[in-house]
């Protein structure tokens, strides 16, 4: 589709930034909706990302999706902060708006997404074990205190971190969150979900955090990792016959806030845009 001088533009910031599939996925609804409109790739270093974040405003840029390195110096940058970027001390989006620079974590819409997609709108009652404790961990935690969840156990390689995390979020509403070491009893979880990028192509899969006896037969698993999108951790919880909800639908429901912020229309997501997405996975 062809664009004219007043195409509005968005893009996403990454080091590296050749991996994403943003640009595929914000394509297909600039596609669908006809705007005069491109998402574009910019592979920025980190030590350029400062710069960058000062100049797009003035090249006409709506605003940026950030991924790895930039998310910490997208959240110093950000001349205000939303509820879930303020929460989680993370920010994913930024908006640029009339010289402010509006930092968002849109990755907390995405987890809750991700669940209702699978017909879940709450977890009250319910006993979730969070593995990870890293930047999507913040957005996993903060989300299911959202869905009301009754008890959040955090469980990390480094245990400091999973005591950060269960300290940053403690005393939200009435979602009991504590950090467990692997002695505890996982089995009494209700949820298992995945935010560590064990699992993930390329990553280094051993030793896996968790053990066949963590899952439930009548349980749920989740993963955010989505490359694969049939991880070992959905492999082994489906084989203990526990419902499986994979990382696609925190990735496709996250961009949604931010598709609306800087180009005003708020986007479906799909089944066909599920299917267009899962085809750029094939052969992970
Ligand atoms: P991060 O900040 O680097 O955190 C990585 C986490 O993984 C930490 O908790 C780390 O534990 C743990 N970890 C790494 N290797 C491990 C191993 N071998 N054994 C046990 N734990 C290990 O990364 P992130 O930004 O949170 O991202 C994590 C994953 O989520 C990535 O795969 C990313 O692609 C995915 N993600 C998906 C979406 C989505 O839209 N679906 C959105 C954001 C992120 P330590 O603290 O001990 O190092």
């Amino acid at each position: 589709m062809s664009i004219t001088g007043h195409a509005k533009l968005a893009g996403i910031a990454g080091w590296p930034v050749g991996h994403s599939l943003s640009p595929r996925l914000h394509g297909y609804w600039i596609a669908e909706h006809k705007l005069d409109a491109a998402y574009v790739p910019l592979p920025v270093r980190r030590e350029d990302f400062a710069a960058t974040v000062a100049l797009l405003p003035k090249l006409g840029f709506r605003g940026l999706n950030v991924t790895i390195p930039h998310k910490e110096a997208a959240f110093a940058l950000a001349t205000e902060h939303d509820e879930a970027a303020k929460a989680t001390g993370a920010v994913n989006t930024l908006v640029f708006e009339d010289g402010r620079i509006i930092g968002k974590n849109t990755d907390v819409i995405g987890v809750i997404g991700m669940f209702h997609d699978a017909g879940i709108t709450t977890l009250a009652g319910k006993t979730v074990t969070v593995y990870g404790a890293g930047g999507a961990a913040r957005a996993v935690v903060f989300a299911l205190t959202q869905l009301h969840a009754s008890q959040i156990w955090i469980s990390n390689r480094t245990q400091s971190k999973a005591e950060e995390l269960a300290d940053r979020f403690k005393g939200r509403g009435n979602t009991q969150i504590a950090a467990i070491s692997d002695v505890d009893p996982l089995r009494a979880s209700d949820v298992l979900i995945n935010t560590t990028s064990v699992g993930m192509v390329g990553a280094d899969h051993t030793p896996e955090p968790w053990r066949s006896s963590d899952f439930r037969k009548d349980g749920i698993v989740a993963d955010i990792v989505y490359r694969p999108l049939e991880t070992q951790f959905l492999h082994m919880g489906r084989a203990m016959g526990a419902k499986a909800i994979d990382g696609l639908g925190m990735l496709l429901h996250q961009a949604v806030p931010a598709f609306a912020a800087w180009f005003g229309i708020e986007p479906k997501v799909t089944p066909a845009l599920r299917t267009y997405m899962l085809e750029a996975l094939k052969g992970d």
